[in-house]
């Protein structure tokens, strides 16, 4: 790089910290975050377990909530709950081909009891809320009760939701949200789901 082009290079990284500096200083509150991770691309509950994973490694505590229980055993479970970290999980394994409305009902109801039981504790710093956007679609749960419990959980406690086609209300109410678009997938070219990859 020229000398020009360095003292170029130098200004414009002062402005740009300048500014960053700035957007921290305002950054004062601290509180618990909901977070929405959605879309139609791969990475929302691996983004919600690396969440968890960087609690747990703080020594804060975390819980999980999977109201889909995939077909596969499931990588981060066997991990996390050797470090101490409360699973929950829809018992009846919904699927996408689900076949019994009742009976699914009644397993997320109960998933959400214990779901509930963590949103009023104090001593939980982060739930995820693995796969709730389904329940929410399928109408499996009541979307004014799962707002009422987020709305009124610990203030310090955050939380993340995953799930394609989060509701509009559930984006409203959080204060991150992410969407995962979809540019491509092994799978659409005949690879199937990777051990230690995809689950
Ligand atoms: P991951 O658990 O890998 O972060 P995800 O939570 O974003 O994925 P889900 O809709 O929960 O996505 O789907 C879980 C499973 O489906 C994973 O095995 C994932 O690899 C696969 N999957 C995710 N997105 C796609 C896609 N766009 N096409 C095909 N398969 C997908
Ligand atoms: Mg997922």
């Amino acid at each position: 790089m020229s000398e020009h082009n360095q003292d170029k290079h130098k200004a414009r990284q002062q402005k740009v910290k300048a500014q960053v500096d700035a957007k921290i200083e305002q950054a004062q509150e601290e509180k618990g975050i909901l977070q929405v991770i959605t879309g139609n691309g791969k990475g929302k509950s691996t983004s919600g377990f690396g969440t968890v994973a960087r609690c747990v490694g703080h020594g804060m505590n975390a819980a999980v909530v999977q109201f889909i229980k995939g077909m596969w055993e499931c990588g981060e479970r066997n991990l996390l709950e050797r470090a101490g970290v409360p699973f929950a999980v829809m018992k009846t394994g919904f699927t996408w081909e689900t076949q019994n409305r009742e009976t699914d009902t009644q397993a997320a109801q109960a998933t959400w009891q214990q779901a509930k039981l963590w949103l009023q504790d104090e001593s939980i710093d982060l739930v995820l809320l693995d796969e709730l956007t389904y329940m929410v679609s399928y109408d499996y749960l009541d979307l004014d009760e799962v707002i009422e419990a987020l709305e009124n959980r610990p203030a310090m406690q955050s939380v993340i939701i995953t799930g394609r086609g989060a509701h509009r209300r559930l984006t409203e109410l959080a204060d991150t949200v992410s969407e995962v678009r979809n540019v491509k997938h092994a799978f659409e070219a005949g690879i199937k789901a990777q051990k230690g990859f995809d689950f």
